[in-house]
């Protein structure tokens, strides 16, 4: 773990991305089979394979306390290194070297050892007691490393692309082979092993490992769309849900999120719907909540979200379909190769019952086709198109150019900052987050509406953050409310019913499009305007999805 760590803190130091890789793949080629896996998926910010499913379930405040107690720190002394460092494993180093601890030093090995145990561990104390053993026995800068993979956020500047560039450097392969099998096997642990011994080419989508979820690229207008695709474009609309892969044989089903999370006990109706086909299949789709061939708003999606073992109840308040549209693997068959032409053909052949329905296609011959069906979306007020190209393959993990989204700009809303809160990381030392509100026409208050962080270019945050000191009103160290003077005009994707802000409403998605200067907070969006918006878009909005089987 020494040589771990001094590796990953030579790579956070240098800016060069050449160097970064060097440094790596120097590293990576001196490992043994048993340690080259692990490093290589430490690297990639993973603790375990993609889609295996186990996490630690060690929070943060139970991180810090273990630190605490380690480093024989109080309160005062954890807030001192907190303000000191932007990350978990940055305090951890600063506590443990502080207390002059100076631990038996780990092999990396016995820390994968340790995330095997804690992750099949129950219960919070059992698992808390076998991190703080393991980092006991840590040195302080390997202790800093142990953090930083359990917080999931290494910090050194090492994009996954960049691992899969050092792997194929430390064994001379192609770096365009090394993300091919990545993409395919979704574990850089694996795919390492591979290069080491030549066989990067056998990568082959393997059930119940789930592959990377392919995206769609912004277009501006169908004509961009038809100058990019050619005259035939196939178009479904944008759904509004969870996106979902689905894995299935004889013996078992597995759904997997976008983030490649195991999220098969959620969802009970669409694995019994999948064990009843006949085939093995890689599906890919949407999770939507949909009642009698209609699909309901978001916010009734969300009533399932993370429940693991839903109740009978709300499974028939709320029942959830798959709605697939693409086929990625058949029988054995991987058909990512396969035009979306062929595999659109398979998906509908596989007879698909309830539980499941089709993206809805229509396929528009040219531009005004095309700008014909995104006027009909707008109609049905649905947030946006999404244009595939019949003859490309499935790209796992890319944003490409096959796969092209078209969304309706909504309504923005102008708001004022009422609060702010400092940054984290690379926004560190000025205030980033801000909250807004609108106001209620009813009694003259300024009710919040939600927070946005990004938007503003660095020049304009820190400009800001000069005027939200001047206009602090009450400093809470961590978040200060300011007078109601910055006037912000802010884009969203949703507006949805929400407890957590005063309006009662919540804006997905937000992001600051510009400041309004120009407009004083008297002119600032009313609370009856978020109203209107929320209704047209939840009560009003028809997505179209086709029965399956
Ligand atoms: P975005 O998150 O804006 O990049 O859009 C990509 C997301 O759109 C995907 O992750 C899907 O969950 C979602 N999506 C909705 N409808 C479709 C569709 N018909 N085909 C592909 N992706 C879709």
């Amino acid at each position: 773990m020494r040589r771990f760590s001094e590796t990953a803190d030579a790579i956070a130091a240098t800016g060069s991305k050449l160097a970064k890789v060097r440094v790596l793949a120097g590293y990576l080629a001196s490992l043994d089979r048993d340690r080259l896996p692990v490093a290589t998926r430490y690297f990639a910010g993973r603790l375990f394979p993609a889609g295996d499913g186990r996490v630690l379930g060690v929070g943060w405040a139970a991180i810090g306390q273990i630190v605490a107690a380690v480093g024989r720190a109080d309160d005062a002394a954890m807030i001192a290194a907190y303000r000191r460092h932007a990350d978990l494993g940055g305090v951890t180093q600063d506590i443990l070297d502080a207390a002059g601890h100076a631990g038996n030093g780990v092999d990396l090995l016995e820390v994968a050892g340790s995330f095997d145990r804690i992750a099949s561990t129950r219960g919070t104390a059992a698992r808390t007691a076998l991190l703080r053993e393991l980092i006991d026995r840590c040195r302080p800068l390997e202790a800093r490393y142990v953090v930083k993979l359990i917080s999931g956020d290494m910090r050194i500047g090492l994009r996954e692309g960049l691992v899969e560039e050092a792997v194929g450097s430390a064994f001379g392969r192609d770096a365009a082979a090394v993300q091919r099998a990545d993409m395919l096997l979704g574990d850089l642990g694996e795919c390492a092993l591979l290069a080491l011994d030549d066989r990067l080419a056998e990568a082959t989508p393997r059930l119940f490992a789930p592959l990377r979820f392919m995206l769609a690229s912004p277009a501006a207008d169908s004509a961009e769309v038809v100058g990019r695709m050619g005259d035939e474009v196939w178009v479904e609309d944008k759904y509004d849900g969870i996106r979902c892969q689905l894995h299935r044989d004889a013996e078992r089903v597995a759904l997997y999120s976008r983030d490649l999370k195991d999220v098969t006990g959620q969802f009970p109706e669409v694995v019994a719907a999948a064990r009843i086909l006949d085939r093995s299949v890689m599906v890919d789709g949407e999770l939507l909540a949909m009642r009698d061939g209609r699909v309901l708003p978001f916010q009734d999606l969300q009533t399932r979200l993370g429940r693991k073992q839903p109740p009978a109840q709300l499974l028939a308040e709320t029942p959830v379909v798959l709605v697939a549209w693409d086929l990625l693997w058949e029988d054995g068959e991987p058909l990512l190769d396969h035009p979306l032409r062929e595999r659109r053909r398979r998906l509908e052949s596989l007879g698909l019952g309830s539980g499941f329905a089709l993206a809805h296609q229509e396929h528009a011959y040219g531009a005004a086709a095309l700008e014909q069906l995104f006027l009909d979306a707008r109609a049905r007020n649905n947030e946006g198109l999404m244009a595939k190209d019949p003859d490309s393959g499935y790209s796992p993990g890319r944003r490409g150019l096959a796969w092209l989204k078209l969304k309706k700009p909504l309504d923005t809303l102008d708001v004022v900052v009422t609060g702010a809160e400092w940054g984290n990381g690379k926004r560190r030392g000025v205030l980033s987050d801000v909250t807004f509100a609108v106001r209620d026409e009813a009694s003259g208050a300024l009710v919040t509406v939600g927070k946005a962080y990004t938007g503003l270019t660095d020049a304009e945050i820190a400009a800001m953050t000069e005027e939200l000191l001047a206009i602090t009103m009450t400093d809470h160290g961590h978040f200060r409310t300011v007078e109601p003077r910055i006037v912000l005009e802010i884009a969203f994707d949703r507006v949805q019913p929400s407890a957590r802000h005063r309006s009662g409403y919540a804006l997905r998605f937000p992001r600051i499009v510009r400041r309004r200067d120009d407009k004083r907070v008297e002119d600032i969006d009313t609370l009856e305007k978020v109203r209107r918006i929320a209704e047209a878009l939840e009560s009003n909005r028809i997505q179209k999805v086709d029965a399956a089987g």
